[in-house]
């Protein structure tokens, strides 16, 4: 008998029928004699008309905080209610629990709110009773006992706390789509899925714009060791497992290859080759919440420096407006921008014992006559900034070179 966390997203629930299908799945685990939590997304669509509401009655102005956590949760209650209904339906006992009823305390952040703990002793006397516990993702509860919710895709992030509270043997994430892939089917159409990936090639395509779990539940089940099983919710095949690196048994070189359109760059041409210029750069973006990713800064001649970053492309005016003030004080010769650009990457663990990845990444580029603008590394992954209308080439071109088929 193990303990089982089930995660179901949005489009997994996303009408009657589709619950029903959910529960059937539930009830086959608890009848093979598993203990099961089940923890469920608000419907398909549902967080969304949610917050237009929201914006209509707020008239352009961002919604009021606490009031928005309050009326975004509702999306996950109705889900929560439907599904034990359904479990019940088919002779199984089951509980439905909010955030707050099942222990999940965060801080006050609203709308962004960070577990701090799970008190998971109502959802361990429940499972003793023999019932199926059904938890709201997304929602918690802070310490003066408001309603908060995780941040958009926080269901994920949730299951998994949850999982690694409860110590439970596995967390399945059931989603729309039957596992990770090597690239983005719709960009790539031999891609193919993976059986095994490590957790810190999973938080690097994550972060570079896969979407299929969100980066901090990846964070939480690293920390603890807990593997996670993506899969369909409309097959029984196996999906994808992310697991600890020592169990991956076979490292690929390229394990993916992800695209992220999502960026803009900045470039302050010329500022001076001194202590402190970077800090005058940086600081007013921090300060205004922007989050920089790439930055580069050449080496110095006749005293002075390029310096070029790249931004979310939703912050790119802010940014650039922020740039050229900073720009001005230091007199740059001038500062500039792009938001027509792509970040494309190759992740894998197995870079770590390869030499020359990153020339046969270039040599891939240079023959598709490809320019590229900056890049970058890290252990396991590296990225190259190029024009956004040769995306979709490069994507194609770097899988064919670097992912075998892994059928064979
Ligand atoms: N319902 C929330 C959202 O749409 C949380 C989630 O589905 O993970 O972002
Ligand atoms: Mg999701």
């Amino acid at each position: 008998m193990a303990l089982v966390v089930q995660k179901f997203g949005g489009t997994s629930v996303g009408d009657v029928e589709r619950i029903q299908n959910v529960a059937r799945r539930v009830v086959e685990t608890k009848r093979a004699g598993h203990d099961v939590v089940v923890c469920v997304s608000a419907m398909s669509g549902e967080t969304n008309a949610l917050v237009s509401l929201a914006e209509q009655v707020s008239g352009g102005r961002p919604p009021h905080a606490r009031e928005y956590d309050v009326l975004l949760s509702v999306g996950e209650q109705k889900t929560i209610a439907l599904l034990a209904m359904a479990i019940q339906e088919l002779g199984e006992p089951a509980r439905s629990f909010t955030g707050a009823q099942m222990g999940m305390r965060t801080n006050s952040e609203h709308n962004r709110a960070r577990i701090e703990a799970v008190n998971a002793d109502v959802l361990h006397e429940n499972l003793k009773g023999g019932s199926v516990c059904v938890i709201a993702g997304f929602q918690g509860v802070s310490d003066s006992g408001d309603i908060t919710t995780l941040g958009r895709g926080g269901s994920d992030t949730s299951a998994v706390a949850v999982a690694c509270a409860l110590e439970a043997d596995v967390c399945e994430i059931y989603t729309d789509v039957d596992g990770v892939y090597t690239a983005d089917p719709r960009v790539v159409k031999d891609a193919q899925k993976l059986a095994r990936i490590a957790f810190e090639e999973m938080l690097e395509l994550a972060s570079l714009g896969a979407k299929v779990l969100q980066i901090r539940s990846v964070k939480f089940a690293m920390r603890y060791g807990l593997p996670l099983h993506v899969r369909s919710s409309f097959s029984a095949d196996e999906g994808t497992w992310v697991m600890p690196e020592e169990e991956v048994m076979e490292q690929l070189v390229v394990s993916g290859v992800t695209c992220n359109k999502n960026e803009a760059k900045i470039r302050l041409q010329s500022v001076p080759d001194q202590p402190g210029i970077a800090a005058r750069v940086f600081t007013p973006l921090g300060d205004a919440g922007i989050v920089v990713d790439m930055i580069i800064q050449n080496y110095a001649s006749d005293g002075s420096t390029d310096m070029t970053f790249t931004v979310p492309r939703a912050d790119y005016s802010r940014a650039l407006e922020i740039a050229k003030a900073a720009g001005d004080q230091l007199s740059s010769r001038s500062v500039d921008g792009d938001d027509s650009i792509a970040k494309v990457s190759i992740v894998g663990l197995g870079m770590k014992d390869h030499a020359g990845v990153a020339t046969r990444m270039f040599e891939v580029l240079a023959r598709k006559e490809i320019n590229i603008q900056m890049i970058s590394t890290s252990e396991i992954k590296i990225s190259v900034v190029i024009d956004e209308a040769h995306s979709d080439v490069a994507v194609q071109a770097l899988h064919a070179e670097f992912i075998d088929d892994l059928s064979d």
